[in-house]
């Protein structure tokens, strides 16, 4: 299977604003922003869909989760509030099979489902 396009922006194959990388994750802007801050923290591990996750995974995400709240504190959204969303195949909406967690925040969520 071809390598996902976040893989490619792992791989400096294509450009993004990257907010913070280490070993196991990157996160970038997320191109067509949903909201005044819209980060998305990936695992540089390929899981297609959370579907595809599995108890070895476990502690991937838990710091996947942990680096999005840092993130937050970072961009000083924690105490505003933000969202995190995870979108899971067609219904969801999910467009790019590589998981990812999306940060949310700037302003008012309350009316909009992400
Ligand atoms: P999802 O719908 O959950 O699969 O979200 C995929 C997200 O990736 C969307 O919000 C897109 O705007 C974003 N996206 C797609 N391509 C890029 C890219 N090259 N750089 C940054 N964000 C991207």
């Amino acid at each position: 299977m071809s390598e996902s396009i976040f893989t490619k922006i792992i791989n400096r194959e294509i450009p993004a604003t990257i907010e913070y990388e280490d070993e196991f994750t990157i996160a970038f802007h997320d191109i067509h922003p949903q909201a005044p801050i819209h980060i998305l923290v990936v695992p540089k591990k390929e899981i297609q869909t959370l579907n595809q996750a599995t108890e070895e995974d476990t502690k991937l995400l838990g710091h996947c989760l942990l680096i999005a709240k840092n993130i937050a504190k970072t961009r000083q959204i924690d105490e505003s509030g933000y969202r995190i969303v995870i979108n899971c195949n067609a219904d969801a909406g999910q467009t790019v099979f590589h998981l990812h967690f999306h940060i949310l925040g700037g302003h008012s969520l309350q009316l909009a489902m992400g």
